[in-house]
């Protein structure tokens, strides 16, 4: 079984910090690490792997220093990486996003199982699985806490909904993005940190994907961000004095002058 995990570098601190030319996310590589959400994701192709056999690959879109979160997936398991770079690449929103990664996608061919995390803890969309799934025309299940029979042609998974819990089957290829219930991430095997230093990562451009220009980047996103900031905060804290009567309200007239 061909597996794809899609493995985005966030930043690892929450100092995030914004371009206030072009309202985006300033992405240095500094202080960079795997989505955490996207660690339970291969940790699930690892075990898939080590259960039914197969290939792992950690398939990222991203600036070249994200070669790094590919190398981070080798280490634990993943059998080599694909990072798609390229200055045009650069500005994209979800749907650029998505467009690109299933060109990555289609260039790894016959892929059977794509996984992705619940959401990238930066964008927090959650919209890179289901657009990808329809940029490749293959169905996708999201939310999977367990998967609970895996072969070549088919998968049952288990899914949590807003009022319960949900089993799904389906035939492959498929895309199933995964919550953190599903599994515990193994951490990397000095074996496997060693590994990795030589494992093959392909770089691929919006040339060697045959990107259409117009799907692609800044230019090929249609979300507009016209301001981004982050929120004033205020610790201001006052005392009420009095009887509980008294308390009630002044605690009233506070939180109707707050709201
Ligand atoms: C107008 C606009 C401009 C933007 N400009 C930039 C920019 O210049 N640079 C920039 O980095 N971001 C930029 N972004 C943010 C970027 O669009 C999102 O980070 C990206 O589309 C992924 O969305 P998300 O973070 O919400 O991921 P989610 O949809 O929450 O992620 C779900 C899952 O999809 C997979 N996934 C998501 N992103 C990737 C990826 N890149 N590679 C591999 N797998 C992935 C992971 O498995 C992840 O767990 C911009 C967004 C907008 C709206």
């Amino acid at each position: 079984m061909k597996i794809v995990v899609c493995v985005k570098q966030v930043p690892s601190t929450n100092e995030v910090r914004l371009d206030p030319e072009t309202n985006t996310i300033i992405r240095d590589g500094k202080q960079s690490v795997i989505n955490p959400f996207d660690t339970y994701a291969l940790e699930e192709a690892i075990r898939i792997k080590e259960k039914i056999q197969g290939e792992v690959i950690a398939l990222s879109m991203g600036i070249p220093a994200a070669e790094k979160i590919l190398r981070d997936a080798v280490s634990v398991g993943a059998d080599s990486g694909m990072l798609l770079s390229d200055r045009s690449f650069a500005g994209a929103d979800t749907l650029a996003t998505a467009y690109t990664l299933s060109l990555g996608v289609k260039k790894i061919s016959e892929v059977d199982l794509i996984l992705c995390g619940k959401m990238a803890v930066d964008g927090d969309t959650a919209q890179i699985g289901p657009e990808l799934a329809e940029n490749l025309k293959i169905p996708h299940i999201t939310n999977v806490s367990e998967i609970i029979e895996i072969n070549d042609s088919e998968i049952i998974c288990r899914t949590i909904t807003e009022t319960g819990k949900r089993l799904v089957k389906t035939k492959t290829p498929v895309l199933l993005t995964v919550l953190k219930d599903i599994n515990m991430p193994r951490l990397p095997s000095i074996d496997g940190v060693i590994n990795s230093l030589d494992a093959p990562v392909a770089v691929e451009n919006a040339e060697s994907l045959g990107a259409n220009k117009s799907y692609i980047g800044l230019s090929g996103s249609p979300t507009q961000v016209v301001k981004t900031y982050i929120p004033e905060r205020k610790n201001e804290s006052i005392e009420i004095k009095g009887d509980s009567e008294t308390k009630s309200e002044k605690i009233n007239s506070v939180i109707k002058e707050v709201i």
